[in-house]
């Protein structure tokens, strides 16, 4: 009889719960399984639970982990069994067309990048299997905790990437639409990359005092003044040249592409999980004329990027961990989950722990 295991899973549209499933025991020639020690429970989790990209059955969830190399495949290099490691929620092949041209987060096809808990069983389990591992698992320096590094696998990478794609200009300004974890990690990587001014739109006050710790100059409350406007003025009625959109819906997206300059730049991370279409606002977009470009990008995955990331933990420029709200023990995980779906408690980020 096969080792057996508690893994959390979608049992179909809108059911979770934990179950037994086999300890994975075999990781393939490039592949490795790690033993999970820290997660972080995603509200895009709960997208896909609501039926976003489809029904699935016991597919086990979650994509933001960190842990303990419990086996290898023959062919990895550069790393041990015992190596305690971090994998980006999104971990590409790099070996098919879309990784060649540098576009690993779409591997294969269009968003194919993402494999845990979309195609393949995540990481809400005791042990998971983790794809092409050399290219994907990157060793955690010794100073830094499991805690702080498991924000390097979706929520630094994610909101990094929003605020990379936006190209800011060093003194630029920026907006960043939505403080939820993404778009804190946005208006952190605004700061990283040299933006000169950096206005964060949110109205819950926890999010916007977070926005104020991770580097945003002002708040803009959109429930109490029209964000267009109030960005407008901040910005000597120019507009910023570069707005963020870490929400997913089509008001934040509107309100980007009317916030930014002739020439700007709207940059989307957030996850459209609604409806068939979006929008863009004819004369905010210049009549389609404006010189805006709209960019987009699903988080960047492999080793190369986490060693990145983890180096600005290790070196203090980021601290991502203010953003972990509550902490509950893996057997708990259902609550942090349906947390997460009512954002109730002024919950953030809900980090799971996994007995070692
Ligand atoms: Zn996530
Ligand atoms: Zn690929």
């Amino acid at each position: 009889m096969s080792k057996m295991m508690k893994a959390f899973v979608m049992r179909k549209v809108g059911e979770v719960g934990l179950m037994e499933k086999p300890v994975p025991q075999d990781p393939g020639p490039g592949g490795a399984i790690l033993k999970t020690t820290r997660a972080l429970v995603c509200t895009s989790d709960t997208h896909t639970v609501e039926g976003a990209i489809g029904d699935r059955k016991n597919l086990t969830l979650g994509h933001e982990a960190v842990g303990i190399v419990y086996k290898l495949g023959g062919e990895v290099k550069g790393i041990k069994e015992g190596d305690r490691v971090a994998v980006s929620a999104i971990t590409p092949c790099y070996r098919c067309d879309n990784c060649l041209r540098g576009f690993t987060s779409q591997c294969g096809e269009m968003l194919g990048g993402w494999k845990f808990a979309n195609i393949k069983d995540g990481v809400f389990a005791e042990y998971f299997h983790v794809n092409d591992a050399e290219a994907n698992l990157a060793l955690i320096p010794d100073t830094v905790r499991d805690e702080s590094a498991v924000y390097a696998t979706d929520m630094m990478s994610t909101g990094f990437i929003g605020a990379e794609k936006a190209h800011i200009p060093i003194g630029g300004t920026v907006a960043v639409f939505a403080q939820g974890p993404v778009g804190l990690m946005a208006t952190a990587g605004a700061r990283l990359l040299g933006a000169g001014l950096v206005i964060a739109v949110e109205s819950v006050p926890e999010r916007q005092d977070l926005a104020i710790h991770f580097g945003a100059d002002r708040i803009v409350d959109f429930t109490k003044e029209d964000p267009v406007k109030a960005i407008r003025n901040l910005t000597g009625g120019m507009g910023v040249d570069s707005a963020i959109e870490a929400l997913g819906a089509q008001e934040t997206f509107e309100a980007c592409v009317n916030a930014t300059r002739p020439g700007g730049t709207i940059s989307v991370i957030g996850y459209f999980g609604k409806g068939d279409y979006v929008k863009i606002p004819r004369l905010g977009w210049g009549v389609g004329m404006g010189d805006k470009t709209i960019q987009t990008a699903l988080c960047p995955g492999g080793k190369e990027r986490m060693q990145r990331l983890l180096r600005l933990l290790e070196t203090g420029r980021i601290d991502p961990t203010p953003m972990t709200t509550h902490t509950l023990p893996f057997e708990q995980i259902e609550r942090a989950f349906s947390m997460m779906a009512s954002k109730e408690d002024k919950i953030i980020k809900p980090l799971i722990t996994f007995a070692v």
